[in-house]
């Protein structure tokens, strides 16, 4: 087994496209660096806070006494 041999494909988070997740592919997981600004832009977008609130919460400790 050779780390690299066999390049990933995984689908582009953005587009859905094949994006190649391999270090030639500089903007992996994206396909291309327009889908990772597009992707960066979204951080501060309602939907990516909600989602980043919520892993913010962690695990709450049990509450029963
Ligand atoms: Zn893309």
């Amino acid at each position: 087994m050779v780390p690299g041999a066999k390049p990933r494909k995984v689908a582009c988070p953005i587009c859905s496209k094949a994006a190649e997740f391999s270090p030639a592919n500089p903007w992996r997981p994206f396909c291309s660096e327009r889908c990772k600004l597009i992707d960066l832009g979204q951080l501060s977008s309602e939907s990516y806070r909600i989602a980043f609130e919520e892993l913010d919460d962690g695990a709450p400790e049990d509450p029963r006494e």
